[in-house]
């Protein structure tokens, strides 16, 4: 028998329920993880990773230009996914994997 559990909250402390009907839900989706955020932190989270991805979307439409009519400058790095050499018109910081171009289409597909 499922039963309501009260959470706490990782991000505000507050402690929150996590009822039987989402319990099940979560079981039917086949996650094993308890949900860590209360709905209302899940919610700002989720605002703001979509506000905050705004820089993404601005970048590949950038890359609409990409054929050059200005000159960029390109960082030599090597491809995550099929490790071959390749240049990307943004400094790599190597807190995320770069990939060329061909990968690079793949992923976002
Ligand atoms: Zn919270
Ligand atoms: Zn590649």
């Amino acid at each position: 028998m499922t039963m309501d559990k009260t959470l706490t909250c990782r991000d505000c402390q507050e402690e929150f329920t996590f009822t039987a009907g989402e319990q099940e839900f979560y079981q039917q989706k086949g996650f094993t993880n308890e949900p860590t955020r209360c709905p209302s932190c899940r919610t700002a989270r989720k605002r703001s990773r979509d506000g905050g991805y705004t820089g993404g979307g601005a970048y590949s439409s950038g890359g609409g230009g990409f054929g050059g009519r200005r000159e960029r400058q390109m960082f030599a790095v090597v491809c995550a996914e099929c490790g071959k050499d390749t240049e990307v018109p943004f400094n790599p910081r190597g807190d995320r994997p770069v990939y060329c171009s061909d990968c690079y289409r793949a992923q976002r597909a």
